[in-house]
C-alpha cells in the first residue's frame, strides 16, 4: 500500500497559561511512501518521528494536511478503519493473557464481514507466531519471556490482522546490543516476505541505514533528506545530515576556499573547482584519508588504535570543530605510533563542503 503525506503539519497547543507555547513537532511534511517498501525515519530525539508515524497510524489528526493509503484519503478515518499494525518501544502486552491470547486479542473484536470462525483465529496467529518464531512459546505469560521475545509477541500482534502498513517506533530501544542486531534483520526479513509497507521509526543511524530502502532524516519536524540509505550517507544535502549518519562520525573542520582551492590552517590541501571563495564547513569522512607523508594535510598524532581489518588514528588540528580527528585506514598501511606528526592526502568525493551560515552543502567538481 503506498502512503503519502500531503503538507502534513502537527501543532500542539502550549500546555499551561503561563508558558503558552505551541510546539510545531511535524511541520509541512511531504512524502510518498511507494507500496512494499521499508521506511526508515531518522532524527534525533523530539525531532517529531513518533508524531509523524501516530498521524499515519490516525492515534493522532494532523493541524494540516492529508494522508493518503493509496488513492484513498484517510485523514478523517479512524485507527481501526485503517489496516494499521503498530508496535511500541515497550511492548504493552496483557500481563494476566498468555503469549497465544495476546495474539489472539486484535482479532476478537473483528464485526461483519472481518469476523473469524475460532479455527480461522487460530491459523493465523498460528501463521504471526511462526512469522517471528514465537510459536514453541504460545502458553506463556509475557513475565515469563525475555525482552527479546515480549518484542516478537508484539510484533505478531500486529501482523495478526494482516495489516497493510506495518507502523515501528522504535522497537528495538529496550532489547540489548546482540539481540538487537538479530531482530532488526528478523523484521527486514518478515517485511520483505510479506511485502507490507512498512515505516520504521529510530533515533539510531546504524539500525535505520542496514535496514531501510529509503531513509527520511528529520530535524525539528523538517525533513532534511530522503534517499536511498548510501546515497544519503554519500552525498548529504547539509552538515547535520552528514553528521548525523556515519560511525565514526565525520570529521568536521573550520577552513576556507580561495580561487579553487581548499584551505585548511593556512594550507591548500585540495582542489575545489567550482567552489566560490568563502568560509565554509569542511566535513571530511573517517574513511577520506589517506596515509601519506607527502600529503599536504598535517595533523597531530595522538594514537592509533589496531581494529583489525583497519586501524584507527586519532590526532588533532587547530582548525578541527570536534576535540579529535578520526580516520580509518587499511592495516596494511604501517602507522609508527611514535611519530609527533601524521599526514594525509583527501579522497575528494569523501570532503564535503558547507556553507558557514546556513550550513548546507557547496558543491564543488569531483574528478
Ligand atoms: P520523537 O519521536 O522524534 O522523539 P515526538 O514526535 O515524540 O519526537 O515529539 C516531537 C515534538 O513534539 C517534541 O518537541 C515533543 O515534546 C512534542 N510533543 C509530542 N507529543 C506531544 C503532546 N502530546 N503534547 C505536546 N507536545 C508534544
Ligand atoms: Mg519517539
Amino acid at each position: 500500500m503506498k502512503i503519502v503525506l500531503q503538507n502534513i503539519t502537527k501543532i500542539f497547543p502550549g500546555r499551561n497559561k503561563k508558558v503558552d507555547e505551541e510546539v510545531i513537532a511535524v511541520n509541512d511534511f511531504n512524502l510518498e511512501i511507494p507500496d512494499g517498501k521499508l521506511i526508515g525515519l531518522l532524527g534525533p530525539s523530539g525531532c517529531g518521528k513518533s508524531t509523524t508515524l501516530y498521524m499515519i497510524s490516525g492515534l493522532q489528526k494532523p493541524s494540516q494536511g492529508k494522508i493518503f493509503f493509496g488513492e484513498d484519503d484517510v485523514t478523517e478515518l479512524s485507527t481501526e478503519n485503517r489496516g494499521v499494525g503498530l508496535v511500541f518501544q515497550n511492548y504493552a502486552l496483557y500481563p494476566h493473557m498468555t503469549v497465544k491470547q495476546n495474539i489472539l486479542f486484535p482479532l476478537q473484536n473483528l464485526k461483519g464481514d472481518d469476523k473469524l470462525s475460532k479455527q480461522q483465529m487460530l491459523d493465523r496467529a498460528v501463521y504471526a507466531a511462526k512469522l517471528v518464531q514465537i510459536d514453541d512459546l504460545m502458553e506463556r505469560k509475557p513475565s515469563e519471556l525475555s525482552g527479546g521475545q515480549q518484542q516478537r509477541v508484539a510484533i505478531a500482534r500486529a501482523l495478526v490482522k494482516m495489516p497493510r502498513v506495518l507502523l515501528l517506533d522504535e522497537p528495538l530501544s529496550n532489547l540489548d546490543a546482540r539481540l538487537r542486531l538479530q531482530t532488526r534483520e528478523e523484521i527486514r526479513k518478515i517485511q520483505k516476505k510479506t511485502g507490507i509497507t512498512t515505516v520504521f521509526v529510530t533515533h539510531d543511524q546504524e539500525e535505520a541505514m542496514s535496514i531501510s530502502d529509503m531513509i527520511v532524516v528529520m530535524k525539528l519536524g523538517i525533513i532534511q533528506q530522503v534517499g536511498n540509505p548510501q546515497n544519503v550517507y554519500d552525498d548529504p544535502v547539509n552538515l547535520f545530515v552528514a553528521k548525523f549518519l556515519g560511525t565514526p562520525p565525520i570529521n568536521v573542520f573550520e577552513g576556507s576556499v580561495k580561487e579553487g582551492k581548499l584551505y585548511l590552517d593556512g594550507t591548500a590541501v585540495m582542489d575545489v573547482k567550482g567552489a566560490d571563495d568563502r568560509e565554509v564547513f569542511v566535513g571530511i569522512r573517517p574513511e577520506g584519508f589517506i596515509l601519506d607523508e607527502n600529503g599536504p594535510m598535517q595533523c597531530h598524532l595522538n594514537n592509533v588504535e589496531v581494529m583489525g581489518r583497519d586501524v584507527s588514528i586519532v590526532s588533532t588540528s587547530k582548525c578541527s570543530v570536534n576535540p579529535v580527528i578520526r580516520s580509518i585506514i587499511n592495516a596494511d598501511n604501517k602507522v609508527d605510533a611514535s611519530c609527533e606528526n601524521v599526514r594525509f592526502s583527501l579522497k575528494p568525493h569523501k570532503v564535503f563542503l558547507f556553507d558557514k551560515q546556513d550550513e548546507k552543502r557547496i558543491y564543488f567538481e569531483v574528478r
